[in-house]
């Protein structure tokens, strides 16, 4: 019996696509992670706050879920599977956020995150040709970031890293936006190496205001990403790294359809006014992933960024992702040329296709 790897058949079907199609929104779970936070008081204060900001009833759905779905967050055969039953060519995987662990010390904090870039170099070694990954670094320790950077993209041959969109200094330091100047070091070092910065929160403080109806998520992720997103743009940190690559998920939640405000904001205010142009025009040098579930945000948002700007997301495998993106996509009405661009030529263009082997 002749077994044809299934990597030479794929290939050959990569090959023969024109537009390959690239998801830059998909997860992993890393055991190698959470069994060095096992036990810890530090893990068993993020889910208690965890619990208090989801609610009980959220929690419950959640814990059932994830469990329903953690074959496709660690097996990469499975994972495969859904990506060629959907016709996903490639994945940027990047790990699941629960993984971020920013309450960890500095030591423990090199620790998870030097674990978390050399598990998810693993993940991608499975199949180099399909996928593509990111790595962490620990935004709580700004100081930290550049080395954790270079860890992941030279030494792992990772793309970038995932990012949230605040972390609380565990030392007691405040709250890390992005726009704390500590940052410049890693943006420089991002710049640098053409990393892609994946800007994905987790967890929202607004806290027990959310704790019913799955709030802490609906209403918790986009306004996280407006917050960060604002601060990225108003503090003038993409005036100073022009060529830094931030992709949104969630399709920057609030930010972009709401830029109005902002930019009014910038006219009229002395204290509004830290960026060189108008909030708007920096939605342009962003990028977003198109989850957003919805036809006429999905076009507020090509029409705020450029259809160049948008890149297909499913936040594989959870429930709130999209099961089957491509088809989604194909719902909404886009131009031939848009639905391209989302699609994958725009992840083609930054460099996001695996490195097939
Ligand atoms: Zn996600």
């Amino acid at each position: 019996v002749v077994v044809i790897p299934r990597a030479v058949k794929v290939a050959e079907r990569t090959l023969s696509t024109q537009h390959p199609i690239v998801d830059v929104h998909a997860h992993a779970f890393l055991p190698e992670v959470e069994s060095l936070v096992e036990g810890t008081a530090g893990l068993a204060a993020l889910r208690d706050l965890e619990f208090r900001r989801n609610g009980a009833e959220s929690s419950a759905v959640s814990g059932r879920m994830f469990g329903q779905r953690i074959g496709l967050l660690t097996s990469v055969t499975k994972r495969l599977d859904r990506m060629d039953s959907t016709g996903v060519d490639a994945q940027v995987v990047s790990p699941s956020p629960s993984h971020y662990h920013y309450w960890a010390d500095e030591p423990l904090a090199e620790q998870l995150t030097r674990a978390a870039n050399e598990a998810m170099a693993r993940v991608v070694a499975q199949r180099p040709d399909r996928l593509s990954g990111l790595g962490l670094v620990p935004l709580q320790h700004p100081a930290l970031m550049p080395a954790a950077l270079e860890h992941a993209v030279t030494d792992c041959g990772l793309r970038g890293v995932e990012i949230s969109s605040h972390a609380i200094g565990p030392d007691g330091s405040g709250t890390v936006e992005l726009s704390d100047r500590r940052l410049d070091p890693f943006w420089q070092r991002a710049e640098e190496l053409r990393a892609v910065i994946f800007l994905h929160p987790f967890g929202c403080t607004l806290d027990e205001r959310l704790d019913r109806f799955y709030l802490a998520n609906t209403v918790g992720q986009p306004t996280e990403n407006a917050v960060a997103l604002s601060h990225l743009i108003f503090s003038g940190v993409l005036d100073r790294f022009p060529d830094l690559i931030v992709v949104a998920a969630h399709g920057g939640g609030y930010l972009p359809t709401h830029i109005g405000r902002s930019d009014h904001a910038w006219r009229v205010r002395s204290d509004a006014g830290g960026c060189e142009h108008p909030p708007s025009s920096y939605l342009r040098r962003l990028y977003f992933d198109s989850l957003v579930h919805d036809e006429a945000v999905l076009a507020a948002l090509i029409n705020a960024a450029g259809p160049d700007r948008v890149l297909l997301g499913s936040d594989f495998p959870f429930d709130m992702g999209a099961d089957d993106p491509v088809q989604q996509l194909a719902g909404f009405g886009l131009t031939e040329q848009q639905r391209h661009a989302i699609l994958g030529d725009t992840a083609v263009r930054l460099g996001l296709l695996p490195s097939a082997k």
